[in-house]
């Protein structure tokens, strides 16, 4: 009854205009929503209660608030207290083509490996305890047998991720010694790892052999003083260096290593354990062929083409690995025992290597067959012409897809998807479509090349992850 007044006060001639004193006291809106109290407790629903009313009054003040907003304000406030509990890391569709996608998560678990999570992390388990013995024990063990079988390795350990591996190796290996590296491998991986920053981050000097191109065995013979700690190779995973190029591959190096009393270590990087040109892939080197060629330690991730969770392994001879486990930062860079059970799951599905390419889920989206890729795209095309008329039309196109995550730099993968045209040819309108869906409950990434969104849809195993959001898209486009 208020209100009126208030309107006239204001000279509003709205009348549905609301005025602050409308809005309830905080006291009663909780009261009003007791249900939402019951469920969250007083201090999330008292605190996004108090949120929305500071804007409201706000808005009030302002004179742009109106009645029924605050009819609403039970609606308002469990939405509120809805958002707040949804976390921010969240699932998302990747049809950038990258299939091993370092912004987006990197390799997808497999079954046997979530499954592992969700039966282990809500119980004690025995991560550091020897069930034979009843005593304390090394998490290390109950994965070392493993990797060493897969490996032919004669021990082994996992740490954080194989940015530690690398720092813990050289740091363990070649504190306080000179540390050789070839100029042509002195990479940055990606964020700060850069190998002459690993290099002085773990206490080791750098040394500089060869040029960018090319480096020769008798490089690395003139290089080794009696400082020398540690030979270094470094897999150049995220570019190519081609043309008149020469390296020192690991055989070559192990002897002049060990003649001079001095371990080789190399960094693989991707880390695929199996062979992978049997499903017609790209080779990468394999840690076992790095062992067999005579290196003393070798270090690859976890979450590239092996496939499971972020982790750092690292193979190699019983004295070198002895000393990398014993060394202090080992404790501070070890495995957390959530990707611990993901990995040793993980690494138990390579003991059936002809099931790998349906086990593991990032194997099986690399070896999809272009041919299922482009019926997948056919089926697509006219409900996501459809969602996107008409200011946008879509056709089918081949692509080219890539592993990613530095595997494989120049290769790539015949593929499939859609291409989305803006029908006004601009170029803004595009970006605003890629950011309508990313804006989806489940956000979709694309890509954007040559005026063009594409789909790849090699990374869409369940199309109804898709189609069930067209309708929104619609909506949110109209
Ligand atoms: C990816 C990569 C790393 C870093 O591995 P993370 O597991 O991401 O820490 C280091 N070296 C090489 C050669 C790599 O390809």
């Amino acid at each position: 009854m208020s209100a009126p007044d208030e309107s006239v006060v204001h000279g509003s001639k709205a009348p549905d205009k609301a005025a602050p004193k409308d809005l309830p006291a905080l006291d009663k809106l909780l009261r009003d929503c007791a249900p939402l109290v019951a469920q969250h407790g007083h201090t999330l629903v008292a605190n996004e209660a108090r949120a929305l009313l500071d804007g409201l009054r706000s808005r009030a003040v302002a004179s742009t608030l109106v009645r029924a907003e605050i009819d609403a304000l039970p609606q308002m406030l469990a939405g509120r207290v809805d958002a707040r509990m949804q976390p921010n890391l969240r699932a998302v569709l990747n049809l950038t083509g990258t299939v091993i996608h370092t912004n987006l998560g990197r390799a997808l678990l497999a079954d046997a490996a979530l499954q592992q999570v969700l039966a282990l992390m809500g119980s004690p388990n025995n991560l550091e305890f020897d069930l034979d013995r009843g005593a304390r024990g090394d998490r290390d063990d109950l994965i070392e047998g493993l990797l060493c079988e897969l490996t032919g390795a004669e021990a082994a350990t996992v740490v954080n991720n194989n940015a530690a591996a690398v720092l813990l190796g050289i740091a363990a290996l070649a504190r306080g010694r000179e540390a050789i590296v070839s100029r042509g491998e002195l990479v940055e991986i990606g964020g700060a790892f850069r190998m002459p920053d690993v290099m002085s981050a773990a206490g080791a000097t750098l040394v500089e052999v060869g040029t960018t191109n090319r480096t020769h065995p008798r490089d690395y013979e003139q290089a080794i003083t009696p400082r020398t700690g540690l030979i270094v190779k470094v897999h150049t995973s995220n570019y190519q260096v081609q043309g008149f190029t020469a390296a020192v591959d690991e055989a070559t190096l192990a002897p002049i290593a060990h003649a001079a009393g001095l371990p080789l270590m190399t960094d693989l990087g991707s880390g695929a354990l199996v062979d992978l040109s049997q499903w017609g892939l790209p080779a990468e080197p394999l840690p076992q062929a790095m062992l067999a060629a005579g290196c003393d330690v070798v270090t690859f991730s976890g979450d590239k083409l092996l496939g499971g969770p972020q982790a750092g392994l690292i193979v190699g001879s019983k004295a070198a690995v002895g000393r990398i486990r014993k060394y202090p930062m080992k404790r501070a860079l070890r495995l957390s025992k959530l990707p611990f059970a993901a990995l040793e799951a993980t690494l138990r599905l390579y003991l059936r290597p002809e099931r790998l390419a349906q086990d593991l889920p990032t194997l099986r989206l690399l070896t999809r067959p272009q041919s299922q890729i482009a019926q997948l795209a056919l089926h697509l095309l006219s409900d996501v012409a459809a969602a996107v008329a008409p200011r946008f039309t879509v056709e089918t196109v081949a692509l080219q897809s890539q592993i990613g995550s530095g595997s494989l730099p120049v290769e790539r993968l015949p593929s499939a998807g859609l291409a989305i045209c803006a029908a006004d040819g601009r170029g803004r309108t595009l970006e605003a479509l890629a950011s309508t869906l990313r804006s989806l409950p489940r956000p979709v990434i694309g890509r954007i090349h040559d005026d063009r969104l594409l789909l790849d849809l090699r990374g869409l195993e369940e199309p109804a992850l898709l189609t069930s959001q067209l309708p929104v898209l619609k909506e949110r486009l109209a």
